[in-house]
């Protein structure tokens, strides 16, 4: 997901992510906004205990939009497994999409058979599931769903409307989870194998989706059905996009030999906008092949689709709203951002919310490698000094024990899990170096260091489990660097003191956790090399020398001048109201 600004993300917190918190059902305000309540505005709070009893094997969603109404109807079609015993199935949906009939494995129930009061449906099941029985679920909904506040932020339907006026509707719901949209088991580790898609739309729209296209139907009054097959789908990366798309298409040939499909939908009446963004998606994919590995949905396809929201990371159709925008880069950043979550986010799920700056970190990272690849190190670095004013050090990027989206994002590390999380692999691939700093991230992503098509699966990943990759391929215990910039909020602070001839040099770090990171000391234009082994060292330089510590910004640490102009910043903008 694109990055929220600090302003924004303090104006929405404040209006209202609180009220949700503050109340058992609280409501997101909104004229005409139904209720939504506390359980389906979180993504990935804690499973119900039925939920832990079953496996999420697979999904067939047939959806019908209907545009003028701002309504939508739905059959979901739903297979499990039962892990135990089970006498029902637990599965969540916005209570707003009122269920009006539900088949279990093709027999209807008596309505007295399921209740849906929270946003959390109970469904009794007709005899008990053993272990290992499997039970397919047939679920007929419709109604309004929650209409987006702020899209990508505080999510839900997208109702837009194109320049000449036609419907341009999107769904993003990454801090509320699919049961925005459809039933399912809101938590990161239930994705399912496959969902095939049905989407049928008014005469004259179309929809690209997740996954293949499996075809278009059309019905006799004009309007038509869009097929799609998703496989292994992130669940909040299952999506809806319906407008007038145009497309443009291409082939990629990889250098690992295969061929992937590369498909952009865009508004029409674009000059010639989209055939340049559509020009950055081969050189994009083939830095993240070259770089990182190999695509990971390359027998599904590359696909973006043109959204008035700011951008979301689903699954093979990205959400693209950044206007075509220029940066002195020389790419479109939002475009290579979205792009950047195929693999951190898409092929390697954080297992929990508390993990998420395995996508984000990892995700803007790629932001500042990509300008290295093209243009070498002064942009790599001058992409991350422009990171390193929004990171606010408030709480731990990592909290240790299990968060929803909402509790990262706006109770907690919020955007350092962005600009932070990437400053300290910048800040690690400096400690271990670039063979064991890739490795660790190919280890993580795919599960083996010599991923090629084929040969590996999506992975869903923790913060311990990345830690002990890095171990791993770097040959020792990294813990210290974790412990002091995942796990503690205040950054280390590296402080001199004099005495005579000798520089002394100490970090600091919240609560004296050992920090022996080495540092390099210029004097007068010589760089050495302090190793800090016990978190200090000491150096000979004469009265007088220029002294400048760590001269490539090779590490994240306490820095006074950009808490200055944080200060400078914050107090700039509330004398501004
Ligand atoms: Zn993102």
């Amino acid at each position: 997901m694109a990055r929220l600004s600090l302003m924004l993300a303090a104006s929405i917190a404040a209006l209202t992510i609180q009220p949700v918190q503050a109340q058992d059902s609280g409501s997101l305000p909104g004229p005409g906004e139904p209720e939504l309540t506390q359980q389906t505005a979180n993504s990935g709070g804690p499973l119900d205990p039925a939920q832990e009893k079953v496996r999420f094997d697979s999904a067939d969603l047939e959806f019908e939009i209907f545009p003028d109404r701002h309504a939508i109807a739905g059959v979901a079609t739903l297979h499990f497994t039962a892990k135990e015993a089970t006498d029902r199935l637990v599965i969540d949906l916005d209570r707003n999409l009122p269920v009006s009939a539900i088949r279990i494995d093709g027999t209807a129930l008596p309505e007295s058979a399921w209740s849906n009061p929270e946003g959390r449906m109970t469904v009794m099941l007709p005899r008990p599931l053993a272990a290992g029985e499997s039970v397919t679920a047939q679920i007929s909904y419709a109604g309004q769903p929650h209409v987006a506040i702020r899209a990508p932020w505080i999510g839900g339907f997208v109702w837009a409307t194109t320049p000449d006026g036609k419907p341009w509707i999107a769904t993003a719901v990454q801090m509320q989870g699919c049961d925005m949209f459809w039933p399912c088991i809101d938590y990161p580790t239930y994705e399912p194998d496959f969902v095939d898609l049905h989407i049928t739309v008014p005469k004259g729209l179309s929809a690209p989706s997740n996954g293949v296209f499996k075809g278009m139907d059309t019905l006799p009054d004009g309007r038509t059905t869009w097929n799609w097959h998703a496989e292994h789908p992130t669940l909040y990366g299952v999506a809806l996009n319906v407008g007038p798309y145009e497309e443009i298409s291409g082939t990629y040939h990889s250098r690992y030999g295969n061929d992937i499909p590369m498909f952009f939908w865009h508004l029409p009446n674009e000059g010639d906008k989209p055939e340049q963004l559509f020009a950055e998606f081969a050189p994009t994919l083939d830095f993240f092949e070259s770089v990182i590995g190999p695509y990971p949905f390359a027998s599904q396809k590359l696909g973006v689709v043109e959204t008035e929201h700011k951008g979301m990371e689903h699954q093979s159709i990205n959400a693209y709203g950044n206007h075509y925008a220029k940066t002195a880069n020389g790419f479109d950043d939002l475009f290579q951002h979205e792009f950047a979550h195929e693999w951190f986010a898409n092929q390697l799920t954080a297992s929990n919310w508390d993990d998420f700056w395995l996508h984000e970190g990892t995700g803007s990272y790629m932001q500042p490698l990509y300008g290295e690849w093209r243009e070498g190190h002064g942009r790599y670095i001058k992409m991350m000094l422009d990171m390193r004013p929004g990171i606010r050090n408030q709480h731990p990027i990592v909290s240790g024990t299990p968060q929803s989206a909402s509790d990262v994002y706006y109770d907690g590390p919020a955007g350092d899990i962005y600009s932070k999380g990437a400053w300290v692999l910048h800040t690690l691939r400096g400690l271990i170096g670039d063979q064991a700093f890739f490795d660790s991230l190919r280890l993580a992503i795919y599960g083996r260091t010599d991923p090629k098509p084929g040969n590996f699966e999506p992975v869903y990943r923790s913060t311990p489990e990345y830690i002990a990759f890095v171990n791993q391929e770097a040959g020792g215990d990294y813990q210290w660097f974790f412990d002091v910039y995942l796990y503690s909020a205040a950054l280390p602070k590296l402080v001199q003191s004099r005495d005579g001839d000798q520089l002394t040099f100490t970090w600091k770090t919240e609560g004296n956790k050992p920090f022996p990171m080495p540092v390099d000391i210029s004097v007068n234009g010589d760089v050495t090399t302090l190793p800090m082994t016990d978190g200090t060292a000491s150096i000979t330089v004469p009265q007088g020398a220029h002294v400048i510590v760590d001269p490539e910004s090779k590490i994240l640490m306490q820095s006074d001048q950009v808490d200055a102009f944080q200060t400078y910043m914050m107090q700039r903008a509330q004398g501004a109201h």
